[in-house]
């Protein structure tokens, strides 16, 4: 082997201990986090390409449900909100907020983090005594006393068994990215109640598609639908947080993460389902008026004949469509992350698929912190959600800056 190929296949290992902190994920978690953990004057870098899940994987023309309060990315100062992003650019602010104004305002958040931003995938994160080693997408490998792990849901897609005989061009998850515009004038069966599945099948119905809904649930929820229960000045506060994440009563319970977290883990499961469960936003009834929907019945098998796909339902219909698209939510399960080593997984304490964290979001492996949806069964379904990243980065930073010497 001569000096040259020594270079090109010889990972580039720095000496220094590198960083205190370095953070997996450039999304609303991690930038968050990045913005509160530079204040604190550590050697910090947040890696990923900013907004990425947002701007590749979600729906073009699709619209947040959450309301605007909730869509704020933290930063110690609020010197960057979703409002000082519109006034910035002479935008007038918007409710519903479209997802191209919020991956702007991301992306805008972002430049605040300046060199502390690393665009480079981290491909492989291993411990190493006291260290974590780190390697990186260009061939480097560099050192940390902590990671953050920010890296959200994108390989935690939920697709059931049943459409594993379909191609890829027949079949994929709401989260693949997969462009509305191209299933134009194709028949298509949308599988699944929730959020990203009905806002899909309004899009394709608005992209001309010929859609129909399939989910399990007796009949379709909306959410927000007694829009006068949030407009009664102090009882509403009373009942909702303005993060607006779980049912009446519910709602306020959920923006407290911190008191989640000490309720008993069955109570706690049995709230964060009832917060999230299979919704649609309040403006999506009227767009889906002329959509043909196929309630309480499931596909139980599905075929690729030729060019077409056959799907058989548990009411003993059958269907013959273009395309499958599977807003089938989604199982957090951290093994799937393919950047953390076997041996670190093993490592992690875990609650079925989610990390078992402890204050300051401290898995079992000293260092390593988990925020974003994978903390949601530690702390509660405010985690699912952008409206969760300013209790996420406080509490990180103060523990860290709490344990600073031990580390
Ligand atoms: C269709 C849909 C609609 C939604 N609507 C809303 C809404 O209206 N309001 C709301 O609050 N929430 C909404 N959510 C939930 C939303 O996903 C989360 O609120 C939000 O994305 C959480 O931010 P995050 O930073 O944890 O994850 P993400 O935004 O997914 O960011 C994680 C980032 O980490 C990067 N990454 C992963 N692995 C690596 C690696 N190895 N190296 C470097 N980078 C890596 C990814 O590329 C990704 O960009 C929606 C979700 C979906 C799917």
């Amino acid at each position: 082997m001569n000096d040259q190929q020594q270079v090109t296949t010889k990972p580039k290992v720095t000496s220094s201990p590198d960083y205190d902190v370095i953070v997996v994920g450039a999304g609303p978690y991690g930038l968050s986090a990045g913005a509160y953990l530079k204040n604190l004057g550590l050697g910090v870098r947040v890696f990923g390409e900013p907004m990425e899940f947002w701007a590749d994987k979600m729906p073009a023309g699709m619209l947040l449900r959450s309301p605007r309060d909730a869509s704020n990315l933290a930063d110690p100062r609020s010197a960057f909100t979703l409002s000082a992003y519109e006034a910035a650019c002479g935008k007038k602010p918007s409710s519903p907020i479209p997802l191209e104004t919020f991956v702007e305002y991301g992306r805008w958040f972002q430049t605040q983090l300046g060199s502390d931003l690393d665009r480079s995938n981290i491909t492989g994160l291993t411990r190493d005594k006291s260290r974590f080693r780190i390697s990186l997408s260009n061939g480097e490998v560099i050192r940390s006393r902590r990671v953050v792990v920010a890296a959200g849901i994108g390989p935690f897609q939920r697709k059931p068994a049943v459409f594993s005989q379909l191609t890829p061009a027949q079949v994929s998850h709401c989260y693949e990215g997969r462009k509305i515009t191209d299933l134009a004038g194709k028949r298509v069966v949308v599988v699944g109640a929730g959020q990203s599945a009905l806002e899909s099948a309004a899009l394709l119905h608005e992209a001309g598609s010929d859609v129909e809904i399939v989910a399990k649930i007796p009949a379709l929820r909306w959410i927000g639908m007694h829009s006068w229960l949030h407009h009664m000045g102090p009882i509403s506060k009373m009942l909702y947080s303005k993060y607006d994440v779980g049912p009446l009563g519910i709602s306020r319970l959920v923006a407290t993460p911190k008191v989640v977290h000490h309720i008993p883990l069955t109570l706690r499961d049995r709230i964060r389902v009832r917060a999230v469960r299979p919704a649609g936003a309040r403006w999506l009834p009227e767009r889906l008026k002329f959509v043909k929907v196929s309630v309480g019945r499931s596909v139980e098998a599905s075929k690729s004949m030729g060019g077409e796909v056959q799907l058989k339902l548990s009411d003993g219909t059958e269907r013959r469509v273009d395309y499958v698209l599977l807003g089938t939510g989604y199982d957090v399960d951290i093994s799937r992350y393919d950047f953390l080593s076997p041996e670190l997984v093993a490592d992690v304490q875990r609650l079925d698929g989610y990390p078992n964290l402890g204050a300051g979001f401290t898995s079992s492996v000293p260092g390593l912190h988990f925020i974003g949806a994978t903390a949601a069964r530690s702390f509660g379904p405010l985690l699912y959600f952008v409206a969760g990243t300013d209790f996420a980065s406080k509490e990180l930073t103060s523990y860290i800056r709490r344990h600073r010497a031990s580390s």
